[in-house]
């Protein structure tokens, strides 16, 4: 996803804002409509009968129909979208829910056929076409994707308006030099490659970080609805805006980095809708070791794995294998032993067995490299002809 600042003109933000208000009120209208929904009653309503319904509701409700149908039709595509991915079982995707103002505040335009509707204008300038808006000024910080199907307006909660075009990155050319590289996700750095380098997404600096601390703490003296209190909370959201715009860059230039060095690119079979769903368990199975399995679950999607990993995918295809991720930390990559009590510590593995020392992540990206599929007693789970095996580029320690 590319993404751009918008910059609209105070009439036109009028409009954009309508448009999120109308997107919004359709997608929670679905949302609601499942909500009534269980499992043996009859099926929910479909897109079709949805866009029925929505024809009704703009002859019912004035505010709606002056809107854009377009935009309201999309949202309803959209919604339909998010109910298969989540009825999806390979996708780790949720149950679609709200939409909050002043949190979820976008929406989503299609192309009209075959005429794209984006132009530059300038060396720094380019326009979208929004329905009702007209032209829309964004900055043109980068060569807009051709190809793009879609375009998502949105704004955050700074207040700042984006345009993001869907375009799912192309493939990358492999380079044809026959290496392999594992990457292992970590919490303290966010990927560790067999070949020993440790990659950290950008977080905020230390500077910012306490910055955000104190703006915190004023939060949470503020009184409710005052002018100080919303300042405060604007001052929050740039700053959390920002370190996802330094992550979303850093996956894209890592993800790209990572292809075009490497033949195949083993990542562990995370599934990390999974994990993150999990931790907190039922009321009857109350989930175990909960606080520390949140904190590693907020590293895991904190550190961008996830997209790290689609990234790697879409710009990889056919060259992105998942190893199952059983023992790939407990097992010593110098001689193959399992052992819990290798693993030091958090960043430190040591083999009881060789006494083979190294960086953990490193040590268990080298196993994912390998592409062990380890059971238990510290066999072998994958035999490949060796001659077809693309051979492992070691840490040059
Ligand atoms: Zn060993």
């Amino acid at each position: 996803m590319s993404r751009y600042r918008l910059l609209p003109t105070p009439a036109q933000q009028a409009v954009l804002r309508d448009h999120c208000a109308h997107a919004r009120y359709v997608w929670n209208l679905a949302v609601e409509q499942h909500g009534h929904w269980h499992p043996g009653r009859k099926g929910a309503p479909g897109y079709r009968e949805q866009c029925a319904q929505l024809t009704q509701a703009r002859a019912e409700y004035p505010w709606l129909a002056a809107g854009s149908q377009t935009v309201q039709q999309q949202a309803l595509r959209d919604f339909a979208q998010a109910m298969a991915a989540f009825f999806d079982p390979g996708n780790p995707a949720g149950r679609p829910s709200w939409r909050k103002a002043g949190r979820h505040e976008g929406f989503r335009i299609v192309g009209r056929g075959s005429q794209w509707d984006v132009r530059r204008v300038s060396r720094k300038a380019g326009q979208v076409w929004v329905p009702k808006a007209g032209w829309v000024r964004f900055r043109w910080s980068r060569t807009v994707p051709p190809g793009a199907k879609s375009y998502r307006v949105t704004m955050d909660r700074a207040g700042r308006w984006h345009v993001a075009f869907a375009v799912i990155p192309g493939p990358v050319p492999a380079p044809g030099n026959g290496q392999a590289v594992g990457i292992d996700r970590g919490v303290a750095v966010s990927a560790a490659l067999s070949t020993g380098e440790l990659l950290h997404a950008p977080a905020l600096s230390a500077r910012e970080r306490t910055r955000l601390r104190r703006l915190q703490r004023t939060l949470a003296r503020a009184k409710r609805g005052s002018n100080r209190r919303g300042r405060v909370r604007h001052a929050i959201a740039r700053l959390r805006a920002r370190e996802t715009d330094r992550r979303k860059d850093w996956v894209e230039k890592t993800s790209t980095g990572i292809v075009r060095r490497f033949d195949l690119i083993r990542v562990e079979d995370l599934q990390i809708g999974n994990m993150t769903r999990s931790a907190r368990g039922t009321r009857d199975h109350p989930g175990r070791n909960v606080r520390p399995k949140a904190a590693l679950n907020r590293g895991i999607l904190g550190s961008g794995w996830g997209l790290l990993v689609r990234r790697l995918e879409d710009k990889a295809p056919g060259r992105v294998e998942k190893i199952k991720p059983h023992y790939t930390s407990q097992r010593c990559s110098a001689c193959g032993q399992v052992d819990r009590d290798s693993r030091e510590s958090q960043a430190v593995f040591r083999c009881t067995a060789c006494g083979f020392a190294g960086h953990a992540d490193v040590n268990a990206a080298i196993n994912i490299a390998a592409g062990h599929a380890v059971t238990a007693r510290g066999g072998d789970g994958v035999t490949r002809p060796v001659n077809r095996e693309p051979h492992l580029l070691l840490p040059s320690a």
